[in-house]
């Protein structure tokens, strides 16, 4: 579902390359691994190990972060609600990019709300939004804590802070989960994989 563009004079030009062409000579498809979850749940942590072994496997991949972003394309948003729905939507555009050019995206981010992780599985093509719960309590979360974000948080230093202050709706129906607190990173990150060789044609 895409927002509706606020110029009626836009005529994009189709390109000469299709994203087939794109995936055979890459040697697999193009997908988003969308990895949602509590702050410090690990979904940097497994987003970058991930792409490190797709990389040395010679996968086209790239990792989309939340705090990264942040600091450039999202750089005027806050965390108020609407801001985070922008967010969301912004680097969900941006995935989508990545897929058509052939790509794994691996986008780490909070995203709280089913309903925009939802907006974001319905701009891709059916099959390529590949939806991970990195699913840690939220009593391990805050033990780990290694941005010493959720002891801010507590003392009221944080607004709007995931779990604490601001709700996190877990996904109904993710394609993976993985419970970190049970799960080795590499665990988790063969379980991905795994996903990956079936659905894209990722092969070891
Ligand atoms: P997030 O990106 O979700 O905020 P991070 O990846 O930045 O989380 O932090 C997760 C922390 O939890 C890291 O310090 C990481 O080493 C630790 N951790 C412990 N076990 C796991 C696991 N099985 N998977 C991912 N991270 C884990």
């Amino acid at each position: 579902m895409k927002s509706k563009p606020k110029s009626a004079n836009l005529h994009p030009h189709t390109g000469k390359i299709s994203v087939r062409e794109r995936e055979r000579r890459h040697g697999h498809r193009g997908c988003v691994v969308w990895l949602t979850g509590l702050s410090a749940s690990g979904k940097s942590t497994i987003a970058t190990e991930l792409e490190r072994q797709l990389f040395r496997l010679g996968c086209q991949t790239f990792i989309l972060d939340g705090d990264a972003v942040r600091q450039g394309l999202c750089s005027d948003l806050d965390f108020s609600e609407r801001a985070r729905h922008e967010n969301i939507r912004r680097v969900g555009e941006v995935a989508r990019l990545f897929a058509d050019a052939g790509f794994i995206c691996i986008s780490a981010f909070i995203s709280p709300h089913r309903a925009e992780r939802d907006i974001v599985r319905k701009l891709m093509n059916d099959g390529i939004f590949i939806e991970v719960y990195v699913n840690a309590p939220l009593a391990v979360c805050e033990q780990r804590d290694p941005k010493g974000l959720y002891a801010k948080a507590r003392l009221h230093r944080i607004k709007n802070f995931t779990g604490i202050s601001s709700p996190y709706e877990p996904p109904l129906k993710p394609e993976i989960e993985l419970p970190t607190d049970q799960l080795t990173v590499a665990e988790a990150v063969e379980k991905v994989m795994g996903l990956l060789s079936k659905k894209c044609g990722v092969t070891k």
